[in-house]
């Protein structure tokens, strides 16, 4: 069960109202890499989990991020809390409320459709989706996914602080910001207490194929690195002496029954082509300046290929 305590998990201090810096923040809100993304994502995932100390991890940052989700909800409320009083009452003169509330990026939807308060939109008024969320009920990969989500959502509280100089703001969002990067050790400390958590899952690679690396874009700009060459890797770099990578023959088969293969060859011979024709087309019939070379112009001067025939014939 869920209870909720009236006092925010880190205070929330806004100098002043900036409408404009509201709809930045609905990045962490309802974006992609937002906290009702996270809370989304880790709850999911801790109802699906049987192993009892994952899931007590995931319900407790699950939950840890409904209360990031408030505090960045209430940065966006603070932010909007001008406009919102302004829009509702109507006491500013007209050109004066336009004016304040196209001031920049969405932050006219925001007031217009939500009247200020923090909507479940990412900073561009896109509305959040479940699909951020891509669990797939492995813990190996799901963990994977988490140490990436938390990655990502430390990068984009960077960027948000990087862009406003208000001090309440930029240490509320510093808060946030450092609790990712404990999410993500925790969630690392998780991936590897599983023994063996590479490859996913519980069939093995086939062992030949697991050490190559295959150089298919050559030329300058090759490089050398650990990613492709040392000990633990077998490089293909001559492509065309060792494709199929197996002893195939590298092309693709299929056994039909004997009404499918009748069917089949009836298909390609009613849509077969005819690399000797040179049809006139809607392109030659409606071609104007600009349209560059058509079939009429390979037909010696002739203007069309029923004027190429007949100055054919004549001769
Ligand atoms: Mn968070
Ligand atoms: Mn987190």
């Amino acid at each position: 069960m869920f209870m909720h305590n009236k006092r925010l998990q880190y205070t929330v201090r806004v100098s002043e109202p900036n409408p404009v810096l509201a709809s930045l923040m609905l990045e962490q809100f309802g974006g992609a890499d937002g906290e009702l993304a996270a809370a989304m994502r880790y709850f999911t995932q801790g109802l699906g989990e049987v192993d009892p100390g994952r899931k007590d991890l995931l319900l407790d940052i699950a939950t840890e991020e409904l209360s990031h989700l408030e505090v960045i909800g209430s940065i966006v409320a603070m932010l909007n809390k001008g406009a919102k009083a302004q829009l509702a009452e109507g006491a500013m003169k007209e050109a004066e409320l336009y004016l304040s509330m196209t001031a920049g990026g969405n932050s006219h939807t925001q007031s217009l459709l939500y009247g200020g308060g923090p909507s479940l939109t990412n900073s561009s008024g896109v509305p959040w989706t479940a699909a951020y969320v891509d669990s797939r009920g492995e813990p190996t990969c799901d963990l994977r996914s988490n140490i990436a989500a938390e990655a990502r959502a430390k990068i984009v509280y960077e960027r948000l602080i990087n862009i406003t100089d208000d001090p309440g703001i930029k240490d509320a969002l510093g808060f946030l910001m450092t609790r990712e990067v404990a999410h993500q050790k925790s969630f690392e400390k998780a991936l590897y207490a599983i023994e063996d958590n590479f490859p996913a899952g519980k069939l093995p690679g086939i062992e030949k194929y697991s050490n190559l690396y295959v150089n298919t874009s050559q030329g300058e700009g090759d490089e050398v690195g650990p990613w492709n060459s040392g000990d633990q890797w077998e490089r293909i770099d001559d492509l065309t002496e060792t494709m199929p990578i197996d002893d195939g023959d590298g092309d693709a088969t299929v056994k039909l029954s004997a009404s499918d293969r009748a069917v089949a060859e009836k298909l390609a011979a009613r849509t077969a082509s005819d690399p000797t024709s040179n049809p006139e087309t809607g392109v030659d019939l409606g071609a104007g300046p600009g349209a560059g070379m058509i079939t009429g112009d390979n037909l010696g001067g002739a203007k069309d290929i029923k004027d190429a025939v007949k100055t054919a014939d004549k001769k």
